[in-house]
Parts: C-alpha cells; structure tokens; sequence
C-alpha cells in the first residue's frame, strides 16, 4: 500500500483513539459520580468493621489487665466524677434550667463517685432543659467511650455541645448553647508496667458516615462496578478501533492490488500495441492518401485549390443546408464538409444530391491517434 494512504488510515486511527479517550473518560466521570455514594457507604463500612475490630482488642487487652491486676471480674472500675456546665453564649431561655447527667445509665452528680466499664463502652448522658409548663426546651448529647485502664489512671475528658431552643413565651426563638465537660479519674491509681502500657492497643475514632468524603479515583479503587465498566468500555472501545483499522487496511490492500493489476494491464495493452504499430505511422496504418493533410483541427485536406480542398462547402448565413456550389441559394460561407455534416445540415438537393460520406480512412486516423495518446506514442510510431 502506498505511504500517502498508509498515512490517512493512521491520522484515522489516530482520531478514533482520541474519541474513544473521551467517551471513555465522559462515561467513566457519570459512572464514578454516580457510584459515589455507594462507595462512601462501602468505605464507612469497613472502616466501621475496623474500628469495631480495635474496640474489641482494647476489652481483650483490658480482660487481661483486670485478671493481671486483680480487678472485678466483670470489669467495673471507680472512678470520682467532675462535672462541669458552662453556658456559651449570651441568650436567655429562662431562670429554671434543669441539668441531668447519666454516666452508664445511672444519675451522677459532680464528684460522685462512678462504676466505669473495662469490658464495654461507657455512655455519657446529658440533658439541659427548662423548666416551663410546655417542657419542650431541652437539649441534650450522648457519648460513648472505651477506656483503658491507662486513661483512667491519667483521667479521661468527655466534652459535649449542647444547644437549647425555646419556642414558647417571651423569650420564643431564643436558642441557648452550653459546653459539659466530665472528668473521670481513678481514685487510685493501677501501677501498670511500661510493658502493659507498650502492649495496650491504638484507639480509634468511629468513622462518620457524613466526615468521610471520596475522590472519584477512590470509587475507581473501592467500586468493583464501576472497574468492570471500566474494563468493558476499554475493551469495546479498543474492538472498536482495532476493527475499524483491520478493515481499512484490508481495503487500502486490495485498492493496490488492484491499481497494481491495471497498471500491468496497461503496460502489456501498451506493449502489444507497440508490436501491432511495428514502428509505423498513423497515416500508414490508417491508409491516408498523400495528397492529404490535416489541419490544427484534425480535418483532412486535400490539394484542392478551396480553402479544404474539395472538402470545401458552402452555407449561408442561417440556412439549413450545405453546397458544393459557392452562390446557390445565396450560400457564401465556407466550411468543412465534416464540420457541416456533424451539424446536421443536409445536403442541398440541386447541387449536392451524393451527400458527404466520411471515408473510413478518417475514422481510422482518429481512432488510430487517440490510441497513440492513450499509450503515449509519437505520431511516427516510437514509444
Ligand atoms: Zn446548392
């Protein structure tokens, strides 16, 4: 196949990759966004599994430090108690304002004294509200937290936000906010060894569905859906193009092989047109009288004294007809006879009765010259 076409077919080729980019990366951007959400849920999934995974290693861990340490064999602990109340911002919801704190479940008050778990998670439990006959102004916030004994023996800080809205009365639309804070210590402290503190496991925060966000690269990475897709669309797409550029060459092929043939053809059409002409000229192989020669126009002319010999008629100026006799029938104009016959004038019926006949050496020097063109031959027969 020649270069020049070789060369379309890869600018096609070439086009046709960079469209399938695009498609494939306009799908896959629908694709991803739309699996977005599943993904987030996936991914907050397992790392749900995670964190639920290292929430049991830590009771594990601690399972054995109550055993080592002789603590209660289901894992209560004391610790004493602050609480803590502070509002946050300026505005009144009303004087009587009630605060409830459960830790565990059971009502504590600052400096209590509180059974902590070892083997399970501890519940922080607070309510603000105010007191009014409506009773629907109140606030509150729930924390749970798995401790060890090491955070225990440091002191652990729960802080919790808590906003109360009143929607009742005077101060209607007033939202009041308020930060507790619960501080819970041993009152005596575990000597643990460095070896028991290297050993305690790595908390972890519960993963949020809501705080964890995902990158399109990341549904690529998590979504099985989304890579078969992916895969899928890579595949049909390159069938696609490969295909494309199969059937292109294929035909670029057989246009060769066929232009190939014809010139073959040509060469061999021309070949034995050279053996037929043996080096002769067109007038000899047409038979053209000498007395004749030809004009720019390829008409013959003979040595008539007339302007084409006695090939010379005459017409008038609109007339339908053709002389041989100059004057008849006011016919001065002189043309070929040819000529007069291929424009369909007819013969004048005093003087011309005969008619033109086109003698078949002409025929011959016509056909014989468009040959000579075709195959590029010189009038005297040399290639
Ligand atoms: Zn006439």
């Amino acid at each position: 196949m020649d270069e020049k076409r070789k060369k379309q077919i890869l600018w096609a080729m070439m086009h046709r990759i960079v469209i399938a980019l695009i498609l494939l990366i306009a799908i896959m951007y629908l694709v991803l966004n739309a699996r977005k959400e599943n993904t987030q849920k996936t991914v907050y999934e397992e790392l749900l599994q995670k964190f639920e995974a290292s929430q049991n290693e830590i009771i594990m861990y601690n399972r054995r430090m109550a055993k080592k340490y002789g603590l209660s064999s289901k894992g209560y602990i004391p610790a004493s108690v602050t609480i803590n109340a502070k509002k946050t911002n300026s505005e009144s919801i009303g004087n009587e304002i009630i605060h409830l704190y459960k830790i565990n479940g059971v009502s504590v008050f600052d400096g209590d004294v509180v059974q902590f778990r070892l083997f399970n998670t501890n519940t922080f439990f607070s309510e603000i509200r105010e007191s009014d006959p409506s009773n629907d102004d109140v606030g509150n916030s729930v924390d749970e937290r798995l401790c060890t004994i090491s955070d225990l023996n440091d002191g652990i800080v729960i802080k919790q936000n808590i906003s109360v809205h009143e929607s009742h009365g005077k101060r209607a639309g007033n939202t009041a906010t308020y930060t507790v804070t619960y501080r819970a210590v041993l009152n005596k402290k575990i000597p643990l060894s460095s070896q028991d503190l290297r050993e305690e496991p790595k908390k972890q925060t519960r993963p949020e569905l809501k705080n964890i966000s995902i990158t399109r690269g990341q549904v690529l990475k998590q979504d099985g859906y989304s890579r078969y897709i992916a895969v899928a669309l890579i595949i049909v797409l390159s069938l696609w193009i490969i295909g494309k550029y199969t059937r292109e060459t294929a035909t670029a092929r057989e246009d060769y092989r066929l232009e190939q043939k014809k010139k073959q053809q040509f060469a061999a059409e021309k070949a034995a047109f050279i053996k037929k002409v043996a080096g002769k000229t067109i007038r000899e192989l047409a038979n053209v009288p000498c007395n004749i020669v030809f004009n720019e126009r390829n008409l013959p002319i003979d040595n008539n004294d007339a302007r084409y010999g006695s090939f010379t008629v005459y017409r008038s100026k609109s007339g339908a007809c053709f002389h041989r006799k100059k004057g008849c029938c006011s016919a001065h104009y002189e043309t070929h006879a040819f000529i007069a016959k291929s424009s369909r004038l007819n013969p004048c019926t005093k003087c011309c009765r005969e008619g033109i006949s086109i003698p078949p050496w002409y025929q011959e020097y016509l056909n014989l010259k468009q040959e000579y063109i075709k195959y590029g031959i010189a009038e005297n027969g040399k290639d």
